[in-house]
């Protein structure tokens, strides 16, 4: 068999890995959420979702690889109201999201993992992850349910970027361009954007290290404690 399993990701893994990893005492999923939502003419579509995806292997090849910490596929679509005018925008409705991160949470808690972080590209839908997980852990008070914003609470970030831009959530902003070419993902490196106005090469560099170095430690930190104490 030339099957060759990706061990951070959740769906590579087959249903016994999956059992007695959601077992162990400090069991952990992690869901990136993006959007599929315009970003003006020279970033694509799912911008913040290619963010969090890529930020979060990228943690994956720093961190030990025997923690019971697994990845989901990211969710590329999420919600978008704001920007249904532009073409190619796709938006879910609340409802639908919130009830989807319900159903997905229940399942992973019935299987036993303790703990869910919802991590999350998308600057327009911070509220509504965070009203999700509420519901979440009333539905599944067994699991801890985290939710967090890929920028929020980097050390940093504010030495780099102006107060303006992190405040309006970072869309197609200066920030988002000048990261973009620093991604590992094979679309960036594909040259597709070759129309970067504006990018700043030492800024995006910066940028990448301080969003991995942050992430790291935080997973890190989270994965060598017994958060959320309850047990
Ligand atoms: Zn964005």
């Amino acid at each position: 068999m030339n099957f060759k399993p990706i061990p951070n990701k959740f769906e590579y893994l087959n249903w016994q890995e999956i059992e007695s990893i959601a077992k162990e005492k400090r069991s952990t999923v992690i869901w990136p959420f993006g959007a599929v939502e315009q970003h003006g003419p020279h970033l694509p579509l799912a911008t913040d979702s290619i963010f969090v995806d890529d930020i979060i292997s990228e943690v994956f090849k720093l961190l030990p690889a025997d923690i019971p910490l697994k990845k989901l596929p990211t969710q590329y679509i999420g919600f978008s109201p704001e920007h249904k005018g532009f073409a190619g925008t796709i938006s879910l409705s609340s409802n639908l999201i919130t009830s989807m991160i319900k159903e997905v949470g229940g399942q992973l808690s019935e299987m036993g993992f303790k703990r869910l972080i919802l991590i999350n590209g998308h600057g327009g839908q911070i509220s509504l992850l965070n009203t999700a997980a509420r519901e979440l852990r009333s539905f599944s008070p067994g699991m801890a349910v985290f939710p967090c914003f890929l920028w929020s609470g980097v050390n940093g970030l504010s030495e780099l970027l102006t107060k303006t831009e992190i405040e309006d959530g970072l869309h197609a902003s200066l920030a988002e361009t000048s990261l973009m070419p620093w991604l590992t993902d094979d679309f960036s490196k594909s040259g597709v954007i070759g129309d970067s106005r504006g990018a700043n090469e030492s800024l995006g560099k910066n940028l990448k290290e301080l969003l991995i170095n942050h992430w790291f430690k935080l997973i890190m930190n989270l994965m060598q404690s017994d958060w959320p104490n309850n047990s």
